[in-house]
């Protein structure tokens, strides 16, 4: 069933679990996505990234999504992520998403309230959520240290904009890591007990099963995950043409809805939001 992003992460704030919110840029991977989240029972977050609209326009992927959410058994939030533009934030709206990020962390901190305020009463006007970002996540090979979300800041920013969720940056990282990156577990603590709302972590492949782990149980209740389902459906892509010297299109079309229901399930398990849903 479609459902807003308060809806799913109201459950998993109360019960301290994660839920996946998966780049999606094909029919495959969300049938693939939404297999793994009705065999465990899982709430989940279908999600396109703006600067994945040139080859996954919004407009085309918008009926997928919610046709899709709205035939599964288990709650669905088709959310916009990275919202780089009111006007982008304004298009998801008005084809049925349920929930949009707008994206105004590389924004001074008063130019990031302003807009993500702007981009919040219309969606509430709307009955649709809103996710902001403060702090910096970084990308790969670039240090974070200076990056983090401030404590004080955060308080101040969710006050101003009262937007539903909030991504914080504790040194996570975009994109495929080449090292394991190590989370400021105590600034996510510090910015959890300040603030009451779902928190969110972006970068979430590559991340360890500890600090996985040690972020569901303080706090975040939405884990971006774009990178591992990619990385997952063509190191299945490539196994199957090894093997066999010609596959057909249809054959492969499967191993890419496989590939995204493993890789999938896999991350439903780690975030603990398997058996939350009847
Ligand atoms: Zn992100």
């Amino acid at each position: 069933m479609l459902c807003t992003l308060s809806e799913i992460l109201r459950d998993a704030n109360e019960r301290h679990y994660g839920v996946g919110a998966f780049n999606c840029l094909s029919l495959e991977n969300v049938m693939g996505a939404l297999e793994a989240a009705e065999e465990l029972h899982s709430p989940i977050i279908l999600q396109l990234a703006e600067v994945q609209f040139p080859e996954a326009p919004l407009e085309l992927m918008a009926p997928l999504f919610l046709r899709a959410a709205e035939r599964s058994s288990v709650p669905v939030c088709v959310h916009l992520d990275h919202g780089q533009s009111f006007e982008t934030c304004a298009r998801a709206l008005r084809l049925g998403f349920t929930s949009v990020m707008f994206d105004g962390a590389a924004l001074p901190f008063d130019e990031n309230v302003r807009n993500t305020l702007l981009v919040a009463r219309m969606a509430k006007a709307a009955g649709v959520d809103v996710e902001a970002e403060l702090g910096r996540v970084g990308d790969s090979g670039v240090d974070t240290a200076d990056v983090f979300t401030d404590v004080e800041e955060s308080v101040r920013f969710v006050e101003a904009t009262g937007v539903d969720a909030l991504a914080i940056a504790i040194g996570n990282l975009h994109g495929h890591y080449i090292h394991t990156p190590q989370l400021n577990i105590r600034r996510l603590i510090e910015i959890h007990e300040a603030n009451q709302l779902p928190l969110v972590l972006h970068g979430g492949s590559g991340t360890s099963v500890e600090d996985f782990k040690a972020c569901i149980h303080n706090g975040i209740c939405k884990i971006n995950v774009a990178t591992a389902i990619q990385r997952g459906i063509m190191k299945r892509i490539c196994q199957r043409m090894e093997a066999e010297a010609e596959v057909g299109y249809i054959p492969l079309k499967q191993v890419m809805i496989d590939a995204s229901r493993e890789v999938v399930a896999e991350h439903i398990r780690l975030f603990e939001s398997n058996d939350r849903v009847s």
